[in-house]
């Protein structure tokens, strides 16, 4: 069975009083992520460790911020696209593990809604979903809070 490995990476600013969505869920906090799209840094993260598995460039090249017709999307359609893609090529999804990074707030009590959305939007069983989540122990922007951060990691497997 041949086997390929994807990684992904996104940042978003912080601002206050604005619209905070991970991994397709609304968090409650006084600041939110500030970009495009919804600017869900999770979803954005995850997308680009599905492209990169299949060598299918990045998220920027399929969704261009220039384009109105993804300004103010919810994320979890990209993701949905980003399946079709790779399927097309003659892959399927095998597991992905996130990883989140933000002082606050606390996302544990979010995580379970996350994994559902992203199982919805990718076609994976739950359990085939890791999302984890760290701060930055206060140092730097994400530490200041001014930034969230999102690392993913995903395998695919050849049809
Ligand atoms: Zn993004």
């Amino acid at each position: 069975m041949k086997i390929k490995v994807g990684f992904g990476f996104d940042v978003h600013q912080l601002k206050e009083d604005h619209p905070f969505i991970l991994g397709g869920e609304k968090i409650h906090h006084p600041a939110g992520a500030f970009g495009h799209s919804d600017a869900d840094v999770l979803v954005h993260a995850i997308c680009d460790a599905l492209l990169g598995a299949a060598n299918l460039e990045d998220i920027g090249y399929h969704f261009p911020n220039t384009d109105a017709k993804w300004k103010g999307i919810s994320s979890l359609i990209l993701l949905e696209e980003c399946t079709k893609l790779i399927k097309n090529k003659g892959w399927e999804l095998g597991n992905i593990d996130a990883m989140l990074c933000l002082e606050a707030p606390k996302i544990k009590p979010y995580i379970p809604a996350m994994k559902a959305h992203i199982a919805k939007a990718s076609g994976l069983e739950v359990d085939d979903i890791s999302i984890k989540a760290t701060t930055n122990e206060t140092m730097g922007f994400v530490g200041r809070k001014e930034g969230v951060v999102a690392y993913a990691v995903c395998l695919i497997q050849k049809i």
